[in-house]
């Protein structure tokens, strides 16, 4: 075994989980790994916000508004955890200078988003919070950062992790630690229509399967409702939440309001609502939807708005004047590994998972707006604060070297077919026929002769798949139609 291999702690991911997660081990030999840059993250993407209370006091509202949106599934320990913790942590990364906007005063702004009770969402950059964020994180971090290398598997054995084996430069390597975090995200790409980076495809919750570790609430998969989807390129152009938050109107052809005509919020109403009443609208009429921002000035929507803005430029929109077809596209996923509060993975002794990639339950069914980014701070900050009170004390076990292989011919094929089949079947709208129909599919082509990553999304898509068919009634963002 190389001794530079041998770390204190591995953390897979790059995003604010990840990356909190390194920042906060100062005194530890810590190896960041991230697929292509470290930016490529869906943190790095993030527009609207970090939900937070505004103080003391709004606590109780912000773990009421949580639970509501979560549908009935959420933990409610959790959330107060989520809520009471969140407002340290985000003071705490406020007092450490990352940059959120403010008025003339000095004072922090806070704006609001759907089904939150009051305004309390913070940015950055007016809609780059992710990307400000994300610099801050960076800025801050002193771990060995390993790019463009995607972790193939978890070394196991006994209910240790002894680390991990990365694909790098076409070569395998093994890395080793006292304690592996996971923190690798969501599933977007899984999905036709997405607004995830494209380094997000759930190969670390197939690992977890193929090791028998526990999944949980895989139907709970989160569709935000407007999107962009008329790019070129797998990841679309999210418009965010606080555009809604701030007066944007969601409109049909001839330019009516019909969202009152599902639920009296209109607009404000939550996000799976909002992506269901444009899902059917569109089926319905066969025409276009689309976001209408004619009510904002010009200089404040540049201004406040300025990613959306620009990106939007680019692809030849005048805005605020021009209206902007939408779409809802996969956004979120609730379901993920199942851990404790402390971050650890159920039934491994030094195996954490943290950010969007875990399940506590924080989110119940349907998360609500701009509480992902608080997420991954909180527990990645409790799973640092479990690391340094444990002993760890294992000898670490070397592993081989040896691994299936990784792509094979034709695989791409049937990636895409994969996508489309996750869209059609396992979207905003469900059946049981079409995602029985969708697990036979995925059976077949996990009897083919594939590649190991192609098979790790498989087995991802397969547990959506199956607990979708296990979930009895629609709940939250999982929505059955028979
Ligand atoms: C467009 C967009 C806008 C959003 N807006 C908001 C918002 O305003 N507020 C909010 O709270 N939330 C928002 N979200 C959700 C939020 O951004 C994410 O849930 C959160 O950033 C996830 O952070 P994370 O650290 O868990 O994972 P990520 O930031 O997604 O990072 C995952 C990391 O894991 C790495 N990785 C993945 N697989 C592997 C592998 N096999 N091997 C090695 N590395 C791997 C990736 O390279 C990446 O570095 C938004 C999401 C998107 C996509």
């Amino acid at each position: 075994m190389i001794d530079r291999n041998i770390y204190d702690v591995i953390v897979i991911g790059s995003g604010i989980a990840g990356l909190n997660v390194a920042n906060s081990l100062r005194d530890k030999k810590v190896l960041v790994v991230c697929k292509e840059n470290s930016w490529d993250c869906n943190t790095f993407y993030a527009q609207g916000g970090i939900a937070v209370p505004v103080d003391e006091s709004d606590i109780n509202s912000h773990i009421e508004d949580t639970i509501s949106a979560g549908a009935g599934l959420c933990d409610r320990k959790a959330v107060r955890v989520l809520c009471e913790d969140g407002l340290r942590a985000v003071r705490d990364l406020i007092d450490r200078g990352c940059p959120f906007d403010r008025n003339e005063k000095g004072e922090i702004l806070y704006t609001k988003e759907a089904a939150h009770s009051r305004n309390r969402i913070i940015h950055s950059g007016g809609d780059a919070t992710g990307r400000e964020v994300h610099r801050f994180l960076m800025s801050e971090n002193k771990s060995g950062l390993l790019y463009n290398s995607t972790v193939t598997e978890l070394l196991i054995e006994d209910d240790i992790c002894h680390g991990v084996r990365v694909w790098h430069n076409n070569e395998l390597r093994n890395y080793y630690a006292k304690a592996v975090v996971i923190a690798s995200g969501g599933v977007g790409s899984i999905y036709e229509y997405h607004t995830n980076s494209k380094t997000i495809s759930g190969e670390l919750q197939g690992i977890c399967l193929e090791k028998g570790l526990e999944l949980r609430d895989m139907q709970m998969m989160q569709f935000h409702p407007t999107v962009f989807i008329h790019s070129l390129g797998a990841r679309k152009q999210l418009l965010t939440e606080a555009l809604r938050g701030e007066g944007a109107h969601i409109v049909d052809a001839d330019g009516k309001r019909f969202l009152f005509e599902y639920d009296d919020r209109g607009e404000l109403s939550p996000r799976s609502l909002v992506s269901r009443a444009i899902f059917e609208h569109k089926k319905k009429s066969g025409k276009e939807v689309y976001l209408d921002l004619s009510m904002f000035d010009k200089e404040f929507f540049k201004k406040r708005f300025p990613t959306i803005y620009f990106n939007l430029k680019d692809l030849g929109y005048n805005l605020p004047e021009d209206r902007v077809p939408i779409s809802p596209a996969f956004h979120y996923a609730m379901g993920g590994i199942k851990t404790d509060l402390d971050g650890r993975v159920s039934g491994m002794k030094n195996l954490y998972a943290v950010g969007e990639v875990a399940n506590t339950r924080v989110h119940g069914a349907n998360r609500l707006a701009s509480n992902s980014l608080l997420e991954g701070l909180v527990f990645s900050k409790r799973a640092v604060e479990n690391i340094k009170k444990e002993k760890f004390d294992f000898e670490i076990k070397e592993f081989d070297l040896k691994e299936e292989t990784l792509i094979k011919s034709g695989d791409k094929e049937i990636k895409n077919e994969l996508r489309k089949l996750m869209w059609e079947s396992a979207g905003i709208v469900r059946s049981r026929a079409k995602l029985e129909n969708t697990l036979i599919k995925i059976d077949s082509f996990l009897d083919r002769d594939i590649g190991k990553f192609l098979k790790l999304r498989l087995k991802t898509s397969r547990n959506i798949v199956k607990s979708t068919i296990y979930q009895k009634e629609s709940l939250g963002a999982c929505y059955i139609i028979d």
